[in-house]
């Protein structure tokens, strides 16, 4: 189903049209009421009047995490503080996290937005959708939940963690949809797999949201398999709203991004230059709508390309191609650009292997060290090193092939891998600590 055709479906031209007033509007917003914005664009010499239309932008001054947390907690905001009726945050390991303040209106706009991707995959009145995304300053959660909320489905907010309470309510409730990070719905799956009173057949899922952190094509495939329904991305970021500023349709061939709302450019992130159509590079975004705090072309170091062919679902609303990483993941080991989502995809490409790993960078004498935990199944597992060869030698050649440096591959025992319940670490780059 299609939940808002007027601007999923909009023909290109109204889009830009649509897109430019918006623009405007949000420029003329940024300079008079964020000295944040104001100050960037006096420096660089540019007038709210000089953006005339979308095909301005490029004019624009770029936004960057480090200026969010610069500005931290509101120095950001638009509006005052009486208009302001929701409050998140990043889950900033480090320092002050990243803020993100919400009018009436975003909280609405949010939940059409992911409302949306959820409609486009049939969530309807009457379904029961499991919210196993943490609650709480995480967008995650009240974003899926809102989302629900707005189609008239069931809420289900069971929060992450507690697992095994999960799948009993999830046969119990007959949950149909599951949102969750990909990492965490693996969990589950692995869960239910070892349940005793929770089996694969007696539940009623259909389809699962999965978003927070970049999964791949192999991932989608074992979630589909393994929990027997449909899996989707969705996608957002704390910095434009959270789950929602985009998503898959039921073809699972790109990411839709709802660009009546956000408006997405793709840069060379070193020179910072608009890259041809098609090309891949450094995702942008600028708020067309946001009230409470708007943002001005926002950095979000996510690789990808844009893909302006009609989808066979009949929505014009661009598509975003799989995220290759975020450039914050990428790990330069021995001068090659290597990203975990490589290393997830060759995993999933041998059924012997569950998809959990960790990886392990260090330099030693000099010379950077790599280091792969893998999971065998049981089926397959053995703690004799002669009979675990067999499995190691194929992966360690796809490995060689798609990245081009050499791990060392060590097999554990099967769940010996820390899972998580939100957002998976499977780094530790102890490099940065020498
Ligand atoms: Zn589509």
């Amino acid at each position: 189903m299609i939940l808002n055709r007027a601007m999923e479906c909009m023909d290109r031209e109204s889009m830009r049209k649509l897109q430019s007033e918006r623009l405007i509007e949000t420029v003329k917003r940024c300079y008079e009421k964020v000295p944040f914005y104001r100050r960037k664009m006096d420096k660089m010499g540019i007038k709210p009047e000089d953006i005339r239309s979308i095909d301005d932008i490029h004019r624009l001054p770029f936004t960057t995490k480090h200026d969010l947390r610069d500005e931290y907690p509101f120095g950001l905001q638009a509006v005052p503080q009486s208009e302001v009726v929701r409050i998140h945050a990043s889950s900033g390991t480090t320092g002050k996290p990243v803020v993100g303040t919400y009018t009436k209106n975003d909280l609405a706009m949010w939940a059409e937005g992911a409302a949306r991707v959820m409609a486009a995959s049939g969530v309807t009145k009457g379904d029961i959708v499991q919210v196993s995304y943490g609650y709480g300053l995480f967008t995650g959660g009240l974003g899926a939940h809102d989302a629900a909320g707005l189609l008239g489905a069931v809420q289900l907010p069971t929060s992450a963690g507690n697992s095994e309470k999960q799948i009993m309510l999830m046969k119990d409730f007959g949950s149909t949809v599951l949102c969750c990070t990909p990492s965490y719905a693996l969990h589950l799956a692995e869960v239910i797999e070892k349940s005793e009173t929770v089996k694969k057949e007696d539940l009623k899922l259909k389809v699962g949201f999965f978003g927070a952190e970049p999964w791949t094509e192999g991932m989608r495939k074992e979630l589909q398999e393994r929990l027997g329904i449909k899996a989707i991305d969705i996608y957002g970021l704390t910095e434009m709203c959270g789950p929602g500023v985009g998503g898959e349709c039921e073809y699972q061939n790109g990411t839709h991004l709802w660009e009546d709302l956000f408006y997405p450019e793709i840069i060379n992130p070193d020179t910072l230059e608009p890259c041809e159509p098609g090309e891949f590079g450094e995702l942008v975004f600028t708020s067309l709508c946001k009230e409470a705090m708007p943002i001005l072309r926002y950095r979000t170091r996510d690789l990808t390309r844009l893909i302006y062919d009609k989808c066979e679902c009949g929505r014009t609303a661009v598509r975003m191609d799989r995220i290759l990483g975020r450039s914050d993941d990428m790990m330069i080991i021995r001068g090659v650009n290597v990203f975990p989502s490589q290393i997830e995809t060759c995993l999933t490409e041998f059924p012997a292997f569950t998809a959990q790993y960790f990886i392990t960078v260090d330099r030693k004498n000099n010379e950077d060290t790599f280091d792969l935990d893998v999971e065998l199944r049981s089926e397959y597992f053995s703690p004799n090193p002669s009979k675990q060869m067999p499995y190691i030698k194929p992966l360690y050649d796809r490995i060689v092939s798609m990245v081009g440096i050499k791990p060392n591959i060590h097999i554990k025992e099967p769940g010996a891998i820390q899972r998580s319940i939100g957002k998976a670490k499977h780094v530790n780059d102890k490099r940065k600590f020498q």
